[in-house]
């Protein structure tokens, strides 16, 4: 047999697109082709692959080797068909059996000692190698690194064999030391985040970001330094619904993506803080082979974007689009790529340059103009796009002083969870992604309530978003209450959250 076909998987987007890696011996002068792969990353794979096969002490074939990878078109990354393409010279030169590899998909990167380093991506490999069963097709079990087995893993039923090198793979395609196939996740440790009752006073934001987990809404808050904003933030998905299967599953995919999945971390809600002078592609993802950004990183989780006025506005403005879809879509040349960005804003701002503007102590030497200026970066199409905006006051010493803890985020969730559950099972979805017409079904009021909404309207100036997004808060608002109908209290207190409208 001098041909020899091996199963292996690219990545593209969340999406891993099989690639058949077929590797050809032909008579003639000795010679190693790699064709389907950037010429760059060639040979780089083509000495790995060499000393990897060299190093375990097998036969490098002085023939005319040539590796096709295909099909052509799709983006690779040259690291993770180190090992294939070594199986397959091996295979083709009757070194290890060609028959069994059918069964098997395989990746990984070869050190030039044969042994198997991690692969990006393993966790949506998997997950795709898992649809062909959906689709009909004969199953396959995957071997992959040793250290990338944890996130495959938690796919269930998936079949997968870790190996630490090229060489315990071939002692396992030819019969001799099986691996060891890897079990499946244990039940999770419950996750676990700092504590809501470490913050300090701040009853009206606590407030807030209860009314935001329940219903899913996105913040901003403003408040001079140093008041627990970011605090009450890295707090917030201590008090967010417990994730779902399915959530923590594509949670672990991105992660995957950017090589940060850990296995501990399975089922904890992300949180992201990228600094003002991230760039655009950092926060929203791209490169030449598209990444995910932090927008989709925060996937299922929390973005907190601390000092939102700093960040570049162009990049500020990308976050509209996933703010109303959940994801976004990196086009780079001719290539495309979509990632998931479901995620929660979390946004903070000082209420003037200086910070202090309001402040009890009254320190602010900011004039008005730079006061408006500053303000000003911060779009009104962005603006009107978060929910609830929200003051976090410097405390008094007295409060400061105070004694005793407040209330834990776990009996804060329990709440949160019980208004979520309203929701799922009253129009099947968080209140945030109601749509208009869905706002008029689900969100009605009676007319104490229009009347108080209609005054708000058009004492703030408010525009139609905003009108609908008081609605949904207010619908948040009634769900942790309880009630079934949207009361002229609740109104009132969600129009209390958009005082930066006027
Ligand atoms: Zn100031």
């Amino acid at each position: 047999m001098s041909l020899a076909v091996i199963h292996s998987r690219a990545l593209s987007g969340m999406d891993a697109p099989e690639v058949v890696v077929e590797v050809h011996l032909a008579n003639g002068l000795p010679s190693f082709t790699i064709v389907g792969l950037p010429e760059a990353e060639v040979k780089e794979s083509k000495d790995r692959v060499r000393a990897a096969i060299q190093t375990a002490q097998f036969e490098f074939p002085a023939r005319r080797i040539t590796v096709n990878l295909a099909p052509a078109d799709l983006p690779k990354e040259s690291g993770r068909y180190d090992l294939p393409i070594a199986l397959g010279i091996l295979a083709a030169s009757g070194q290890i059996p060609a028959k069994t590899l059918e069964h098997y998909e395989i990746a990984g990167e070869l050190a030039l000692t044969g042994e198997l380093r991690p692969v990006r991506g393993a966790l949506a490999m998997t997950v795709n190698m898992m649809q062909r069963k959906a689709e009909g097709q004969a199953r396959r079990a995957f071997i992959l690194p040793q250290s990338s087995a944890s996130e495959a893993g938690l796919v269930q039923d998936a079949v997968i064999y870790p190996a630490s090198s090229l060489l315990e793979v071939c002692a396992h395609l030819s019969g001799h030391t099986e691996l060891v196939r890897y079990q499946a996740r244990q039940q999770a440790a419950a996750v676990s985040y700092p504590d809501f009752s470490e913050v300090k006073g701040q009853s009206m934001p606590k407030r807030a970001l209860e009314i935001a987990a329940a219903g899913g809404h996105s913040v901003l808050m403003s408040g001079p330094p140093g008041t627990g904003k970011s605090m009450l933030a890295s707090r917030f998905p201590g008090i967010l619904p417990a994730m779902t299967e399915q959530e923590a599953l594509e949670s672990a995919a991105i992660q995957s993506l950017n090589n940060s999945f850990r296995a501990e971390s399975w089922a904890r809600r992300t949180f992201r803080s990228p600094h003002h002078t991230a760039s655009g592609v950092a926060l929203v993802g791209g490169g030449g082979i598209p990444r995910p950004g932090e927008i989709s990183l925060a996937h299922h989780g929390v973005l907190f974007l601390d000092e939102l006025p700093e960040f570049d506005r162009k990049v500020l403005e990308v976050l509209r689009e996933p703010l109303e879809s959940g994801h976004i879509t990196i086009s780079r040349a001719a290539r495309q790529a979509d990632f998931p960005a479901s995620f929660q804003l979390i946004a903070a701002m000082n209420p003037c340059p200086c910070g202090y503007l309001g402040h009890h102590n009254n320190k602010c030497r900011c004039t008005p103009d730079q006061v408006a200026r500053y303000r000003a970066k911060i779009s009104g199409p962005l603006l009107d796009r978060i929910d609830l905006h929200i003051e976090v006051p410097a405390l008094k010493e007295d409060e400061l002083m105070a004694n005793g803890s407040g209330e834990a985020s776990e009996s804060v969730r329990m709440r949160v969870e019980r208004a979520r559950r309203l929701q799922i099972e009253r129009q099947g979805k968080a209140n945030y992604l109601l749509g208009s017409r869905e706002v008029e079904q689900y969100c009605a009021t009676d007319d104490a309530g229009m009347a108080l909404l209609k005054q708000a309207i058009s004492r703030l100036n408010l525009s139609a978003r905003a009108y609908h997004r008081i609605l949904k808060v207010a619908r948040s608002i009634a769900d942790i209450a309880g009630e079934a109908a949207i009361k002229p209290a609740h109104i009132a207190e969600a129009v209390q959250y958009r005082r930066f409208d006027a």
